[in-house]
């Protein structure tokens, strides 16, 4: 079976996580230090504080930016639910602003008309390993003065212009979750550029904590150990060429999947780098002859995992009844269509040849 997702574990990474187990100091510590600095210094930002998962480094993030009650950030209802609950943890409203269909993020041309005298953010989702718009997004922050929270939860090592995701906004916040393209098992960051904001996700973090026993705000418990951070440590070190492997994929599974009609390959927009943290096609049924169900089982019987990300949007979930009335159709409708295709580290070259060729050979003829 190809796996929709897949860690790779190497030997690194192995001896790293044993020599933590080995020397007792398995909380957070030296390697924890180390992370932060490295993955800063790998981003481009001037701090990094390392957290127990991506939604805890979303939720940190809206707490270091004192955001709460009566505050209204505005994000994209097309991503995992960690991005607007953590706008819900701190009280604080998220209003959704429908998405971009050819990128799959926020459409920064919709922002504008969502913004109230209560908008204190804009929370953009750098999906499937790809950038939000991000200088018109940074320019119209600046014009109503308000913070840019990237969920990059999806892009280790985007860039955009030039410039790496997690230094694009006010603050970046990571996952380092199994599936993403670099893991800590369970794990997060965030990245900051601003000293007094990097020093509070710190507190945030450690149960409003600076000086040892003294509290001055409420905080959490969000620490990373030091056996994950060890492992961050390694996994940094082979990012590129993991990313550099994706990329690799995605150029193979193209090449062949958009000459298939009825199939929408992943755009790559200009100045951008694309991760793919995903590889998303559209699947059109009149035009491709089998919908997305369909082909689901179809590469199912050849062993090829596949995956919908998302196939509800936030809007339309259960949790936010609230927003239910809402209509966002780019979301909605990309919600019906997207499929994921195996495009990770572990995927050959034979492999993603197999993938586009089986799914070639299943189209109406
Ligand atoms: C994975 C993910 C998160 C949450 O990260 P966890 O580490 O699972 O808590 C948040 N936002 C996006 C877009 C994600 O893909």
């Amino acid at each position: 079976m190809i796996l929709i997702a897949k860690p790779i574990i190497g030997e690194e990474e192995k001896k790293a996580v044993l020599s933590v187990l080995e020397s007792g100091m398995i909380a957070a510590g030296k390697n924890e230090k180390l992370f932060e600095e490295s993955f800063a210094k790998y981003c481009g930002t001037k701090f990094a504080v390392a957290t127990s998962s991506g939604t805890a480094a979303l939720h940190t993030a809206m707490g270091t930016l004192k955001l709460g009650p009566g505050d209204e950030v505005i994000t994209t209802p097309f991503t995992f639910i960690a991005s607007s609950d953590s706008i819900r943890f701190v009280g604080a409203k998220p209003v959704f602003v429908d998405i971009n269909p050819e990128s799959y993020c926020l459409d920064e041309t919709k922002i504008e008309a969502a913004i109230t005298p209560k908008t204190k953010a804009i929370l953009p989702v750098h999906l499937y390993g790809q950038t939000a718009e991000m200088d018109p997004i940074n320019e119209i922050a600046k014009k109503h003065n308000l913070f840019v929270v990237e969920d990059a939860a999806q892009a280790h090592g985007a860039e955009y212009k030039g410039k790496k995701a997690g230094n694009l906004g006010t603050l970046g916040c990571f996952s380092m979750y199994a599936t993403k393209n670099m893991t800590t098992g369970e794990g997060g960051i965030v990245t900051a550029n601003d000293e007094a904001m990097a020093k509070r996700a710190r507190m945030y973090r450690f149960s409003g904590m600076d000086i040892k026993y003294q509290h001055d705000f409420v905080g959490y418990n969000y620490r990373m150990t030091d056996i994950e951070a060890a492992l961050g440590v390694a996994q940094l070190a082979q990012l590129d060429n993991r990313n550099w492997t994706r990329g690799r994929n995605a150029k193979i599974l193209s090449a062949r999947l958009s000459k298939v009609p009825g199939i929408v390959v992943p755009k790559v927009l200009p100045g951008r780098k694309h991760v793919f943290h995903q590889y998303v096609i559209r699947v059109l049924p009149q035009e491709y002859g089998l919908d997305r169900d369909a082909l689901i089982e179809k590469l199912k019987e050849k062993g090829i995992g596949s995956g919908i990300h998302y196939p509800i949007p936030v809007h339309k979930q259960k949790s936010y009844s609230e927003w239910n009335a809402q209509i966002l159709p780019q979301a909605e409708k990309a919600a019906k269509e997207v499929l994921a295709l195996p495009v990770h580290a572990s995927v050959s070259e034979a492999d993603a040849e197999f993938i586009a060729e089986t799914i070639a050979n299943l189209a109406k003829k």
